[in-house]
């Protein structure tokens, strides 16, 4: 029997993605994946190490996270029992995407974090794009109706969303619940940034889900830690999906002892926060940008150039943003707040680029 073409064997469906690529320049002021910018504080790093010293890695870690879940629940005020955590929260988004939306259709509200429809489709789901209106607002009745279409099994929001910053207003947010039959994903993974959570709809609305991580104002991007906050039955039904020791001993270890930390990390966000309004007020000055208010750690905004030549405008003089140029937002690009430096520098970079360019 003749060898068949890969190409052939490769799953059908999957034939449109590409690989998650990650632009690596190496010295550059880094304000591209929305990470925290300060460095970890030495008192909680010495804390996590004096607990790892006290441990060995020979054993498989705890399939069900026992200790960060009820540190996690003394954090959220959700019982321990109906919070799962994954190795990210990008884990937790396929995980849900494998449990509901696989073989049916997922609604995200558009433009937003682009895992969703990555993960739906690597699950075997379709993703179906409801376009934000065009100051970036969800039209709840736009999502209602979406979602009572024919295959529809989940919806996916993201408050503060990323890219555009803004957030789902509560009663929002409150009357797609009380009108969706499907699941409702709301992301927060900005929400220490802004403080609005949907929190207390779970007890109402038990196919609301919520997605938290540790990799943004928590600073544990490298270690991988995100968390679920969800309904009892929701829970369970992704539980049986899960990979057994999906999040590593260190990883857990890492997360725990970090919530005991609150206070630092406390006074960290409000120095984001403040650098924010003015990085905003700083963009706004600078020739032909328009910039949106945000309530997480990154701006969106444009110029009257094309993206792309902003992005290698900037990226010349030492910084990187992220491109999120495309039919959604025209010549937009996103930019995290940094420490006060690095901001100055980034803005002293957009003004050259933007010089330049006349
Ligand atoms: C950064 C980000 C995440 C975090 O993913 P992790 O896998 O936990 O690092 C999730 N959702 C959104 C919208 C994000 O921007």
């Amino acid at each position: 029997m003749g060898l068949r073409p890969i190409s052939e064997l490769v799953r059908p469906g999957l034939g449109e993605l590409q690989p998650y690529h990650v632009p690596v320049h190496p010295g550059v002021i880094k304000l591209d994946a929305n990470e925290n910018a300060y460095d970890f504080p030495e008192q909680v790093l010495r804390d996590i190490f004096g607990a790892v010293d006290a441990q060995t890695f020979v054993r498989y870690p705890d399939p069900d996270a026992e200790d960060l879940r009820v540190a996690l629940s003394d954090y959220t005020g959700v019982p321990a029992a109906r919070i799962s955590v994954g190795n990210g929260s990008d884990e937790l988004i396929q995980n849900l995407m494998l449990t509901f939306a696989a073989g049916g259709k997922v609604v995200i509200a558009t433009p937003t974090f682009g895992m969703y429809a990555i993960h739906a489709v690597v699950a075997g789901a379709e993703p179906v794009a409801l376009p934000r209106n065009a100051d970036f607002a969800v039209d709840p009745e736009a999502v209602i109706a979406a979602a009572a279409r024919p295959g529809v099994r989940m919806v996916v929001l993201c408050s503060p969303n990323n890219p555009t910053g803004n957030t789902i207003p509560p009663e929002v947010t409150a009357e797609i619940l009380d009108r969706t039959g499907t699941v409702v994903v709301l992301d927060e993974a900005y929400y220490e940034f802004c403080g609005e959570t949907a929190v207390s709809l779970l007890d109402r609305n038990p196919h609301l889900v919520l997605l938290r991580t540790f990799s943004k104002a928590f600073g544990l991007a490298g270690l991988r830690v995100g968390y679920m906050l969800a309904g009892r039955e929701v829970t369970e039904a992704v539980g049986r999906v899960k990979q057994p020791f999906n999040v590593n001993a260190f990883s857990q270890l890492a997360a725990t002892r970090l919530l005991k930390w609150r206070p630092v990390f406390e006074r960290c966000i409000e120095e984001i926060r403040r650098s924010r309004e003015e990085l905003l007020a700083g963009l706004w000055r600078v020739t032909g940008v328009t910039a949106y208010p945000s309530r997480a750690n990154f701006i969106l905004f444009h110029t009257s150039l094309p993206g792309p030549r902003v992005y290698e405008g900037l990226l010349e003089r030492r910084v990187l943003v992220r491109l999120v140029d495309g039919p959604d937002l025209p010549g937009c690009l996103r930019v995290s707040v940094g420490r006060p430096d690095e901001n100055a520098a980034f803005l002293e970079a957009l003004e050259k680029t933007v010089v330049s360019r006349w």
